[in-house]
């Protein structure tokens, strides 16, 4: 035996025709650890190993083609090897047709072609396990063992065929004729042996349809084996549900189909409706709901199936969504299940497996039909309540074991789930009414709201406030800096907003930069007055851009205010937009109230608009120019240009309206190129007929500084008009020259390389850090009017002055003060160090003709005298 089996199996031999066969059996062999294994293609290839004198313990040998060659070469394979070897047939479908040599008495069991790896693997460890038990045994009773072995194999096969709790049976695989039935097969389906011997399998699977056999069959060609599901007829007329599996097999020496009828357990039930459900989850039928209620009646042959959903926002009143009613149509749509729903949808499930008609909960409708199982299942839902329920009947008593639990709340979350779908596209819908940057209401939701605010304040004799709010010079923000950093803006504005009104007040995105707010259950205009102020200061917090850049933004508010302005949501809309364009005209980052007369004013506005366009064309601009003061010797050292626009029928018109007008409209580049060139051409007049190299100092706007040409339009101006660069100072607004434009300082610096110097204009209102201000190329600084003014009034503002000029001084700027317009300020200002003065003390803004005329008057009196009036 040792030398026979050694530590590894001793040699194998397959001889098989398709190659895929011989690579599988290989690998089943290889895993047994045979030492050899030898494949063959043919008998004849395989004859080779035998003149070799190879010893071959174990072979699968096919017998599909020349079965009579196979037949003869394993009685020749025996006798080489002098002992029994277990052979293992490996046959065709269909097959069977053995020649003269009838059954080979030699194989020892068999396989189905093509060969499946686990068939294979098991065939050959039993007869493995069987060569263990049998020691070898001499050629001469090589016949007779054959057959002794195949009848006992038979046998083993008859215990089991006998004794299983399925229901079995042998069919031929071309006529489908039951060749033998198992006692469990007889016994289940109530009919006698001898009627189910010889009759058609096709019979005992009849829910399955014609074209499924043929796919049956062509998969059990390639397969070997095919499962499925079906329904069993009894004899009593009735039918059960199984499970089918059907299996080529060998018997006795045919091809013969195995079939496996087990009827659907607990488990199966789980699995039915889990698949009734994956039916449901691959998304072919439209309505959910339906198919849900669809699978359910077929999946335990309910008679009565009610899906019902609670509408959102509505009084808890269930309507049906989906129904399936085997009877009775009519009259079960009348129940209402009152009592059941009552329960159900507070989240209880009602469960009434046998005689639930007699249950009082049960609705009279159901209850005289005479329903034995009835059943009530909340529907999902994340909270304590029940988005929905699931109303259930069947005329049978069901036996409701866990798996029918488990698959009733399979059903009931998916309901669920689809409800919960549901409930979000309706969202959906609603989101259609919000603004998808900001979250925000949008346009037609702000008007839904306030028409219903509007008739709750009347019906409550309330009075509610409209707000207006713009983002000032967002264009210019969304223009110059990119639509990414606008949509912050937009963002911040709207995070702002929110958290400067009451949860209950409205805050929308009306359009573009423009929001809209509604106060409501307002006792005085001053509250809103108040919280206008707070938006106000809110907006004006620098904003952190992700790059780290900072931004300032200011917002213009408009108010009205429910009855007093208007009655209705378009008129007030209106006056609050009006009311907001009267604080941009009054210099932005501030708040208007409506006032009857401003929509007369927001009309001239308009008309202003068109009219400041023809402006420059027409030569209704002028400049005018204000005189600076060395603060010690109080003589003329400077002057500032200041525009004017000289209106035909309104007058002189300040640039306080009309400048933010111009930054609106863009017009304020072509405008601020006119009054350079028209103030370095005074400049150069002056200094050549008084011998006075005056310095000038013309304002910048921030758009102007974005222009990519403003140091090239600068030199060029000077070139033309022929003014000392040096004389030339251009004044840069603090508040705004922060980092929101770009390459600010390189274009500062490339003016200064022209040779002009740069002030610092408005210092002290806008949010510069010190040490912005510290890595800002000016030579002047340039305190604003507002902390002049509190000079002798505001200790604080006083002090703001004081280290402003030390700050100064220590950066080796100079230092003006504008709206010098007392004594008290010129003395204050000059005792702290301050350079120079500009101010009404001094001088007012003049006419061209008023400036020459100021000079001669100087020149007459050798400056000694300065020019204080
Ligand atoms: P700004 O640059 O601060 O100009 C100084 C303003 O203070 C001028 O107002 C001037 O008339 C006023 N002012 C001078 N002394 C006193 C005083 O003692 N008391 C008071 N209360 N005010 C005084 P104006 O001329 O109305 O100009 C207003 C603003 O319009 C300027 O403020 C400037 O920002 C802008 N602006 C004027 N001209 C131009 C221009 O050509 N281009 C640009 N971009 N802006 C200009
Ligand atoms: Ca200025
Ligand atoms: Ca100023």
């Amino acid at each position: 035996m040792s030398t026979v089996f050694g530590e590894g199996q001793g040699a194998a031999l397959i001889v098989a025709s398709d190659r895929n066969d011989r690579r599988v059996l290989f690998d089943v062999l290889d895993q047994q650890a045979f030492d050899e294994i030898y494949s063959a293609k043919d008998v004849s290839q395989a004859r080779e190993f035998l003149d070799q004198g190879i010893r071959i313990d174990f072979a699968f040998v096919e017998f599909v083609e020349e079965a009579d060659a196979a037949v003869a070469f394993c009685n020749d394979l025996l006798a080489a090897v002098q002992h029994r070897i277990p052979i293992v047939g490996i046959v065709a479908t269909p097959g069977g047709n053995w020649g003269s040599a009838g059954l080979p008495t030699c194989v020892t069991d068999w396989l189905v072609c093509p060969v499946r790896p686990g068939d294979a693997q098991a065939r050959l460890k039993t007869a493995l396990a069987e060569r263990e038990e049998a020691p070898p045994r001499p050629p001469t009773a090589v016949s007779a063992a054959a057959a002794a072995a195949v009848a006992a194999v038979a046998d083993r096969y008859r215990f089991a065929f006998d004794g299983s709790l399925d229901e079995l049976a042998l069919v031929e695989p071309a006529s489908g004729r039951i060749l033998d039935v198992n006692d469990t097969f007889v016994h289940r389906s109530g009919y006698p042996r001898a009627r189910l011997v010889g009759s058609d399998i096709n019979g005992f699977d009849f829910l399955v349809p014609a074209e499924r056999r043929q796919e049956i069959a062509a998969q059990l060609e390639s397969e070997s084996s095919v499962q499925m599901r079906a329904r069993k007829p009894r004899a009593d007329g009735g039918w059960y549900a199984v499970d089918v599996s059907i299996r080529n097999a060998v018997h006795e020496g045919r091809v013969v189909q195995f079939y496996t009828f087990r009827e659907i357990g607990e488990l199966s039930r789980l699995q039915a409706a889990i698949a009734a459900l994956l039916e449901v989850g691959r998304g072919e039928s439209r309505d959910t709901a339906e198919a849900i209620v669809q699978g359910m009646a077929q999946w335990l042959g309910f008679d009565l199936v009610l899906a019902l959903e609670v509408p959102v926002d509505a009084a808890p009143e269930p309507s049906q969504v989906a129904a399936f009613r085997r009877f009775d149509v009519d009259a079960d749509a009348g129940a209402t299940h009152e009592a059941m729903l009552r329960q159900v949808l507070g989240g209880e499930e009602v469960i009434l497996p046998a005689q639930a008609w007699s249950s009082p909960i049960v609705d009279p409708v159901l209850r005289e039909r005479r329903y034995e199982f009835i059943a009530g299942l909340p529907v999902g839902g994340e909270r304590e309540e029940s988005i929905g329920a699931l109303i259930l009947a069947r005329r049978d008593a069901l036996a409701v074991d866990p798996s029918v639990q488990a698959g009733l709340h399979l059903f009931a979350r998916a309901l669920g789930a689809e409800f919960e779908l549901r409930r979000a596209r309706a969202q959906g819908r609603a989101e259609g009414l919000r603004d998808p940057l900001t979250g925000l209401p949008n346009r037609l939701l702000f008007n839904d709201r306030l028409n219903s605010a509007i008739a709750e304040a009347h019906r409550g004799g309330e009075m509610l406030a409209v707000v207006f709010v713009d983002v000032d010079r967002f264009k210019t923000i969304n223009d110059s800096l990119g639509h990414a950093v606008g949509d912050q803006v937009l963002i911040a504005v709207a995070r702002r907003l929110r958290s400067s009104v009451r949860s209950t007040d409205t805050v929308a995105r009306y359009a573009g930069d423009e929001f809209t707010l509604i106060l409501r259950h307002i006792v005085q205009r001053e509250d809103v007055l108040r919280i206008a102020e707070k938006i106000v200061r809110a907006m004006e917090v620098p904003l952190q851009l992700p790059d780290g850049l900072e931004l300032s933004i200011t917002t213009s508010l408009g108010l009205s205010f429910y009855p007093d302005d208007a009655a209705d949501a378009e008129r007030l809309l209106k006056q609050a937009d009006v009311a907001m364009y009267s604080a941009k005209g009054m210099g932005r980052n501030n708040f208007q109230a409506y006032v009857a007369v401003s929509e007369e004013s927001h009309r001239q506005r308009l008309a202003l608009e068109a009219k400041l366009r023809q402006a420059e064309r027409n030569g209704e601009l002028r400049v005018f120019y204000q005189p600076q003061v060395d603060a010690r010797s109080e003589d003329i050292i400077g002057m500032e240009a200041l525009l004017r626009w000289e209106h035909p029928e309104l007058g002189m018109i300040s640039p306080g309206f009309f400048v933010p007008l111009a930054e609106e409209t863009g017009l304020i580049i072509s405008i601020g190129e006119w009054v350079l060139r028209a103030a370095c051409k005074e400049a150069r007049r002056w200094c050549q007929e008084h011998g006075l190299a005056l310095r000038l100092g013309v304002n910048l706007s921030p758009l102007q500084l974005r222009q990519p040409h403003l140091v090239r339009t600068v030199a060029t101006v000077l070139r033309e008009t022929g003014l000392d660069p040096h004389q030339l100072d251009l004044e840069v607004t603090e508040s705004i020259s922060a980092k929101t434009i770009p390459n600010l300082i390189e274009t500062l610096n490339g003016l200064r390389d022209l040779g002009c110097g740069i002030s610092l204009d408005d210092f002290g209102t806008g949010q510069s850090s010190l040490d912005y201000i510290r890595r800002f190329p000016a030579d002047r600084i340039k305190i604003d009017q507002a902390f002049v003014r509190n000079i002798g009034l505001d200790p604080d503002d006083e002090a703001i002055v004081r280290a402003t000029l030390s700050m100064a001084h220590d950066l080796n700027c100079k230092v003006v003060a504008e709206g010098v317009e007392t004594e008290q300020h010129f003395e204050f200002l000059r005792e702290e160090g301050c350079d120079e003065l500009q101010g009404f003390l001094f001088c007012r803004p003049l006419s061209v003709a008023s400036f020459d005329n100021l000079l001669k008057e100087r020149a007459r009196q050798l400056g000694t005298l300065g020019v204080r009036a």
